[in-house]
């Protein structure tokens, strides 16, 4: 069992309703028993196209015997079965995103996947619900975006 770090941004639709059905869909798809869950932030959009609807992010933590290749095929399944089409352009508003934060300490690159996610690093949106969790692992010095992200009372589990 490995534990992973899962982000989840949604900006189209009815984004806490689809954050929190993505979470529970993680959830029950990797059967995980283990399960840590950061609050929801708003981001302001940046390098999106002009008029995109602010984020809601969040960071969960989840365990999975799956490797981390067929973790992606079930996290890129959950966006397809939340309305996020299989070819979409770079930084269209999307229903759902869920990127790959951390797979235990295990670091991966092949074509399809990067571990731990390159742009993890100095993203408020990642960060500050990742402190939430896992304040070990969070890196809260010198974020240039903190000012764009706001905390709200949205549970992720409700
Ligand atoms: P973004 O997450 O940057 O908004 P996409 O969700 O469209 O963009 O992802 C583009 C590609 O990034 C995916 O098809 C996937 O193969 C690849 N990718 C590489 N590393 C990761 C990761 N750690 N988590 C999720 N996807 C990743
Ligand atoms: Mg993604």
């Amino acid at each position: 069992m490995e534990k992973v770090g899962l982000a989840l941004g949604s900006n189209l639709g009815d984004r806490i309703d689809i954050l929190q059905k993505a979470s529970k869909l993680l959830v029950d798809n990797l059967e995980s028993r283990h399960c840590l869950a950061s609050g929801v932030y708003e981001t302001a959009p940046l390098d999106c196209p002009p008029g995109s609807p602010s984020f809601y992010n969040a960071v969960i933590e989840l365990e999975t015997d799956l490797p981390p290749l067929e973790l992606l095929t079930v996290c890129q399944d959950i966006e397809q079965r939340l309305g996020r089409p299989l070819q979409h352009e770079f930084n269209a508003p999307r229903t759902v995103d869920i990127d790959i934060l951390y797979y235990g300490e295990e670091s991966v690159t092949t074509d399809r996947l990067t571990v731990p996610h390159p742009r993890m690093e100095a993203r408020a949106f990642v960060q500050l619900p990742l402190s939430e969790i896992r304040p070990d692992l969070a890196e809260l010095d010198s974020l240039s975006d903190i000012h764009l992200c706001q905390r709200l009372e949205h549970p992720l589990f409700p």
